[in-house]
Parts: C-alpha cells; structure tokens; sequence
C-alpha cells in the first residue's frame, strides 16, 4: 500500500498564492511512487490547480462538496462538478463537523456521492477532549465510521480512505495536545477492528488510515511508524513548503 502525504490548506492561500505554491512543490519533490501527495485547496483554486499539477508527482483533493449532483441548493458544489478535477475528497472534516453542523447522515450521503462520482472519499474521524475525557473515544469512532460508511458497498470500501483526527489534537483547537504515537496505535487498532468485525479481514485490510493532528516534520516519523498508519492529514505544516517537503521526505524514507 502506498504513503499518503496529505495537505489540507483550509481557507488560506488565494488563487495566485496556491499556484505559486505548487509550483515550488513540484519543483522541489521528484516522482515517488509509494508515496501518494496529495494537497486540498479551496474550491476557488480547483479548476487552475487541476490544469496546473503535474499528476505524476501529486494529486488535488477538495475540502468538501454537496452530495446532490445538480439543482437548487444555493451556494453549493457537488462532486459531479469535481469529477475529473479532484482524485480526492476530504470529507467530514472535524471543522466541517463542528462548525457547519455537518452529521453522520450528511457525511454518509458524502460519502456515497463521491465514490459515486469516482473521487475518493478521506472520511475523517475523531473524538473531542470531552469525549475522551469520559472514555467514549470507541463509540464516537464506531459511530462515525459506521455512520459515513453506510451507503458504501463491500466492493466500494477499497475506494475509501479513513483519516484519524483527535480533535483535541488538531493544531486550530484551542489548547490543543500531541496525541502520542501509543494514543494514535490504540484508536488506529480499534478502527481496524471495528471495519474487520463489520465487513470482514479481506474487504478492510486495504484500508489506508491515515493521522492527523498537529504533525510537523519532528513528529511525522514517530507517527509514521505506528503500526496500521498508512499516511497523514497535515493541516498548518502543510502551508509551510519547506515543512511539508521535509515531511514528504520523511515518508519516503520511512518507506524504504
Ligand atoms: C487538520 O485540520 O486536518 C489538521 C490535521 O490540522 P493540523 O495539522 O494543523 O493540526
């Protein structure tokens, strides 16, 4: 199974930042081909990036998108319209979760449409600090995987990446903690026993999981190397092109 680098920009960098940013990054980074890169700019950014990017070396992933194709749902963008632009999708993202009142049921219609669509879904997943505090990190992440994965068929599951994301670890949370790489081993086991006892060894065993939460280039190795994580979400080191390549690195080396 190949690394996946992914970087989510959120709501920063304009059309003109992104570009110019991209094509650093393509400078900088050769063609690895166990390692999949992957970067998610705002929507405003797609259609140039997707003429811009060099497939060999990276792939775009959007933030969001709307589960309806086509119609009257103002201020929307379906995955439909992102057939062809994106490979991938974050979808579920713990902002989108919280921010935007984003549900299990919403993300499972996500879900669907974008593996109806040919995109692949990253459903992100995670507890908050209160959550974990009262020891309910198991059922919040059932909950959610279960929830996002219900319209997904066993077939479909090999088109589906997970993305851990402790919300009390992501860097924008206020007080935000390091999960350790024990936190990050004991929650990654329990996601692939729960996708085991539901829909068996084989069908989940080419599941990348990916990590996120605060990585930057000192942590990504330790992070790397917890047994079942196949890649990491990185948000702020992300913006960092220096950062970012560094981690790419670390991935390539950690592959081989
Ligand atoms: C994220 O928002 O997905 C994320 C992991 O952010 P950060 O790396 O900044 O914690």
């Amino acid at each position: 199974m190949k690394t996946y680098i992914v970087g989510n920009w959120k709501l920063n960098f304009t059309v003109g930042e992104a570009s110019i940013y991209l094509h650093k990054l393509q400078k900088k980074i050769p063609n690895y081909r166990d390692v999949e890169v992957v970067v998610a700019p705002n929507a405003l950014a797609l259609q140039s990036l997707s003429l811009q990017i060099d497939r060999h070396k990276m792939k775009l992933s959007a933030q969001n998108a709307f589960h309806r194709d086509y119609g009257a749902y103002t201020g929307e963008i379906s995955f439909a319209e992102l057939r062809g632009l994106v490979d991938y999708c974050i979808i579920g993202h713990s902002e989108r979760r919280y921010i935007f009142g984003e549900d299990d049921k919403m993300i499972q219609k996500k879900v669907a449409a974008a593996v109806r669509n040919r995109i692949t879904p990253i459903l992100c997943v995670g507890e908050t600090e209160s959550e974990r505090a009262f020891g309910e990190t198991a059922d919040v992440i059932r909950d959610q995987i279960m929830g996002g994965l219900r319209d997904v068929s066993e077939e479909d599951l090999d088109k589906v990446i997970i993305a851990y994301e402790p919300v009390w670890a992501i860097s924008s949370t206020k007080a935000a903690k390091l999960a350790s790489p024990d936190d990050v081993a004991e929650v990654v086991k329990k996601i692939r026993e729960i996708l085991k006892d539901t829909y068996g060894e084989k069908a989940t065993e080419k599941m990348p999981i990916l990590f996120g939460g605060s990585v930057n280039p000192s942590n990504a190795g330790a992070y790397l190397t917890v047994p079942g994580v196949n890649g990491l979400l990185i948000g702020g080191a992300s913006l960092i092109l220096s950062e970012f390549t560094d981690i790419i690195e670390i991935a390539k080396r950690v592959r081989a």
